[in-house]
């Protein structure tokens, strides 16, 4: 099969990802066999290339909002047939056994694994998927519409539930890309009033288009002080503005998996118990549960589509803050 691959981690993206003749994958007897339909794109991808995340395995095939068709199945499947629409998000597997998958906490789990980091991910021809591990979709919802839900909407997610806030209150979402402008969706359908900060000039734009009460730049002042925000963009240096931007009893949720170190602030930004978390993975609940709030909500990311051979583009464009909204590469089609 035809698939992008990653051998070396590092730059410029165009040397380190590598459309390859690669060997098909064979089903084990809980795998499902995918044909890739598209496959949206998410930062993660980028730190993988990049390095900003060091390589789990290598050579690896990124990817891991993966919407295919199951074309092929383990013999211990049971749950899926030949000819099933499914998604596949970051999480591959887990040991089901430790005391954070106990707890109900999987995505914590030491010996979890993931799409397109520790097994092969979606930019490819095919792929695989645990049964356990993926998704029946709806018919009816468009592929290129469902994609980006699979990650940077599921992260957005599990974010926006551990900020708390609720019809009538104030959310601020810093870096506006694939994760945030689902969440802005969600949100607004809450009855929560959105304030949106970002570098991008036509982000700004887009966030005030999908109904944002007020969008910045990282040094507008605030018009009035927030319940909570979650950071998206993976710079240090906004944690404390967005402590200062939160009211007394704030909470500032990281989304990122990576992010540049954050600089010392002085104690009175986290006083007054303002609160700051980070998010890491999601569970299958996560997505089971977001997949049915997106449908009831209606939700319709923006899409910029690009042709399989163009995925290197893409990167570069999701990269340099281009991209509004998500990149979604056509595998199949
Ligand atoms: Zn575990
Ligand atoms: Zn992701």
């Amino acid at each position: 099969m035809k698939a992008w691959v990653v051998r070396s981690q590092g730059k410029p993206i165009r040397e380190r990802i590598v459309l390859e003749n690669y060997p098909d994958p064979l089903p084990l007897e809980n795998d499902l066999l995918l044909k890739v339909n598209v496959c949206a794109l998410c930062r993660t991808d980028l730190h993988i290339v990049e390095g900003d995340i060091p390589a789990h395995k290598l050579p690896i095939i990124p990817g891991h909002q993966i919407v295919g068709r199951v074309v092929r199945v383990g013999e211990k499947v049971r749950n899926f047939h030949i000819g099933d629409r499914v998604g596949v998000p970051w999480l591959n597997s887990v040991d089901e056994n430790c005391s954070f998958c106990l707890k109900g906490q999987e995505n914590l789990c030491p010996n979890a694994r993931f799409t397109g980091y520790d097994v092969d991910g979606g930019f490819a021809e095919y792929t695989l998927a645990k049964e356990n591990f993926a998704y029946l979709l709806p018919e009816g919802l468009d592929d290129i519409q469902i994609a980006p839900l699979l990650c940077g909407g599921v992260i957005g997610y599990r974010s926006f539930r551990f900020t708390g806030v609720s019809c009538g209150e104030k959310l601020g979402l810093y870096g506006f890309g694939s994760s945030a402008h689902i969440i802005l969706q969600l949100a607004l359908k809450k009855g929560i009033r959105v304030f949106v900060r970002s570098r991008g000039q036509e982000h700004l734009e887009l966030a005030k288009k999908l109904g944002a009460t007020w969008a910045g730049d990282y040094s507008a002042p605030l018009p009035e002080p927030l319940q909570a925000a979650i950071i998206f963009a993976p710079a240090g240096e906004i944690v404390p503005l967005a402590l200062q931007d939160v009211d007394k009893g704030g909470k500032v949720i990281l989304a990122g998996i990576h992010m540049s170190p954050i600089p010392s602030f002085p104690y009175y930004l986290i006083y007054e118990e303002r609160l700051l978390q980070s998010v890491a993975n999601s569970t299958r609940a996560d997505v089971r549960e977001f997949l049915k709030e997106a449908s009831a909500c209606n939700l319709s990311p923006e899409v910029t589509t690009f042709a399989f051979e163009e995925l290197p583009l893409a990167m570069e464009e999701l990269k340099s803050g281009q991209i509004n909204g998500t990149a979604v590469i056509l595998i199949a089609s």
